[in-house]
């Protein structure tokens, strides 16, 4: 019996946990590298892995780091199912023809560029897949319901539980008999902080003999999530009152459903008027009627809002602009209105024509909700430059920008350690991936502490044996 990291081990993207024994092989997630360009060489089907000998592929959650593979195990010839929640299946389809689409107008960007030089385009330009690949892969999809237990190969049974983390996010406990032996293998998934609105908490599965823990946040707690909407709050109510233009740079998924139902509240308690708010990004309006399918997923409060028509009530005022020129509508508005619009590092789409239009106004108001990578003009604005670079001009900034740094999606070192504790009874062998090595070995001494037991830290392609 034997585990293989085909990704995220001492890194946090390109999650693929390989379990195989002399019966049957199941994969767990199959994501995307991301970062830079030795990054990107390495989305590839390693060649240890024999797509068609996979029995299935357990897919935790719809985020690209762990489903942005699943196109090329389909090319290679993988015939299996892949079992997931069907909220999941949901968010997958969506961000997988998001990713097709992207790669499919960058490779067309450089096949004209090539043909205008006279010269073929690079072999490592090539689009990884298609949107075609990306829909075989939706077709594979076997919908699993939590907390239920389906045959997954000869040999292996799962159940998905709760994780909190993103709509249809889930752990997997996967119970795996190989000549009378049986392991019980539980793998975290990426785990949610408790009290993220909409979801529920992560539930941690009964026993273990040996658990796979991410371990992202692993050296840190955050600032609590309620000090967070205070600020927010606070920040929105003054724009507001000075009658300002608020631009929200987003992720489309689960950032700008969270920002809207603190919205929401802030309405719903008067603490701000009902201004209009703008959905400026058609992935997250697709996020948003994903999140409206599947309400039997929310956490009470979410639930209570939603079956009694508050929450509607609440965002009356919340208007999707599906196309462009809609968008750029706005360029002619006066404040006081809110938008909210990827990309969220600021790097492309919408929310940059509003940062050409707002950023040199002092009336402007920038309220940066999410990680910004190095490099990116999110963080330009989160270091406080006086002159950035906007869609080829450049210009000065005026405009107020605020970075809220409490929102986050990964829970932090005690609720990873509050999630962990009731398996730790059993006494499992733990392997700590899906986080930095500075992270994940901090954490590794607050089990030893908490818990005392060793944790191991798995490297990339390492064949486990159990
Ligand atoms: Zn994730």
């Amino acid at each position: 019996m034997h585990i293989t990291p085909f990704g995220a081990a001492g890194e946090v993207t390109g999650s693929a946990y390989l379990v195989a024994t002399e019966l049957g092989q199941v994969l767990i997630d199959f994501g995307m590298f991301q970062g830079d360009a030795e990054d990107d060489a390495r989305n590839i089907v390693p060649h240890t892995l024999h797509a068609p000998d996979l029995n299935a592929v357990i897919l935790t959650h719809g985020h690209l780091d762990h489903c942005g593979r699943l196109p090329l195990l389909i090319r290679r010839g993988f015939k299996g199912r892949i079992h997931a929640t069907s909220a999941t299946r949901d968010m997958a389809e969506l961000i997988l023809m998001d990713a097709a689409r992207i790669m499919e107008s960058d490779f067309a960007r450089k096949q004209r560029k090539a043909q205008k030089k006279g010269i073929n385009v690079n072999r490592q330009d090539l689009p990884l897949y298609d949107s075609n690949d990306a829909e075989r892969t939706i077709e594979c999809f076997s919908e699993t319901p939590y907390e239920t237990y389906v045959e997954v190969a000869p040999g292996m049974t799962m159940r998905l539980f709760e994780a909190g983390h993103m709509l249809g996010s889930t752990s997997v406990e996967l119970t795996v008999t190989e000549q009378e032996r049986t392991v019980t293998i539980v793998f975290s998934g990426d785990l949610g902080p408790r009290g993220l609105p909409y979801l529920q908490d992560a539930v941690t599965p009964p026993k273990a003999d040996i658990v796979v823990l991410e371990s992202t946040y692993g050296d840190r707690d955050h600032r609590p999530l309620s000090e967070t909407v205070d600020e927010f709050a606070g920040i929105v109510k003054e724009a507001i009152a000075e009658r300002g233009v608020i631009l929200i740079p987003s992720f489309a998924i689960g950032r700008s459903q969270q920002v809207m139902y603190h919205l929401a509240q802030l309405i719903r308690e008067d603490v701000i008027p009902r201004v209009p708010i703008y959905l400026d990004s058609p992935m997250a309006i697709e996020a948003s009627n994903i999140y409206a399918r599947h309400p039997e997923l929310f956490d009470a409060e979410a639930s209570a809002l939603a079956q009694g028509g508050q929450l509607l009530h609440d965002l009356a005022n919340v208007r999707p602009l599906a196309t462009a020129d809609e968008s750029k509508h706005l360029n002619d508005v006066p404040g006081p209105f809110i938008v909210i619009a990827g990309s969220g590092m600021c790097t492309a789409g919408r929310i940059l024509h509003h940062l050409r239009r707002r950023i040199s106004d002092p009336s402007a108001h920038v309220i940066i909700v999410g990680y910004q990578a190095h490099g990116t003009l999110g963080r330009r604005l989160v270091d406080g430059h006086a002159e950035v670079g906007i869609l080829g001009d450049r210009l000065p900034v005026r405009a107020r920008i605020h970075t809220l740094g409490g929102f986050s999606a990964h829970a932090g070192q005690t609720d990873l350690l509050d999630w962990l504790a009731p398996l730790t009874a059993s006494q499992p062998q733990i392997l700590l991936t899906h986080g930095e090595d500075e992270a994940r070995i901090v954490l590794q001494s607050r089990i030893e502490e908490r818990f005392g037991l060793t944790s191991f830290l798995p490297t990339y392609r390492e064949h486990l044996t159990i």
